[in-house]
């Protein structure tokens, strides 16, 4: 069951049982996420656990040491349901990296350095090696924004985009003004929808801001607008989808 390290960032392979064949040859995704357990040694069984069903490429400890638990050209079982860009079978098309982290759960603390810089370093060894396009370096919050919130909004995604990996641009100030929120219809929400999928969120254009579009505006704002998470579409979150839109990579 063990097999060869394919970054040589990896200090140990803890191989787990749960992993398959990938459906197609496309690789193009990194989904981060953190293990929302209370120690990492729990997390770590429970991603070898067949009973769990759950796995990721790597896992990262606390300190920053790093363990390969499934081989990249396989198939982990870390994003469950969920869609981006039209993609739905996130785990085919992804590499996984769990995080060992307490979660929001645990009370959200911050990310340990020696962790956040082995994270950078790993993520920039897959998406340089994999060709990996930095708007789909994304959390598991992006591709499930229903379900899932990690790997939460401490996680210091600028700092990562300053190190080559992921998209981002600075976020606009937060300012009080006019907003979109649950309930609202019409041309604007409608106009916020279709943005939000254009950046490849979830999200179908219904001119109706309902539960399931505060749900994708939260994990927007975890990701790329980390100082008010709280589901309302103020204009620094807007301007900053926009922003993000326009600064694309072609
Ligand atoms: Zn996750």
């Amino acid at each position: 069951m063990s097999f060869a390290p394919d970054s040589p960032l990896v200090q140990a392979v803890v191989a787990s049982p749960n992993r398959g064949a990938r459906a197609g040859d496309a690789l193009d995704m990194l989904i981060l996420h953190y293990t929302g357990m209370p120690t990492a040694e729990g997390a770590l069984e429970r991603l070898r656990d067949p009973a769990a069903e759950v796995s990721a490429h790597y896992f990262v400890f606390e300190d920053g040491r790093v363990v390969q638990m499934v081989p990249e050209a396989e198939r982990a079982w870390h994003a469950g349901a969920g869609a981006w860009a039209g993609v739905r079978d996130i785990n085919s098309r992804s590499i996984g990296i769990e995080i060992a982290h307490p979660g929001h759960a645990g009370g959200l603390p911050p990310y340990p350095e020696a962790q956040i810089a082995a994270v950078a370093r790993l993520a920039r060894d897959i998406v340089v090696r994999r060709a990996i396009p930095a708007p789909r370096v994304l959390a598991h919050s992006d591709v499930a924004p229903a379900r899932k919130e990690d790997p939460g909004e401490t996680f210091p995604w600028e700092r990562l985009a300053r190190e080559g990996v992921g998209h981002w641009v600075p976020p606009a100030p937060v300012r009080d003004g006019r907003f979109l929120a649950m309930g609202d219809t019409g041309q604007p929400v409608e106009a916020l929808q279709a943005m939000l999928a254009l950046y490849g969120y979830e999200q179908p254009v219904t001119g109706g801001f309902d539960t399931a579009m505060r749900a994708v505006v939260t994990a927007f704002q975890r990701h790329f607008r980390p100082a008010r998470i709280d589901g309302v579409a103020d204009s620094s979150t807007i301007t900053t989808l926009r922003d993000l839109i326009a600064a694309q990579p072609a």
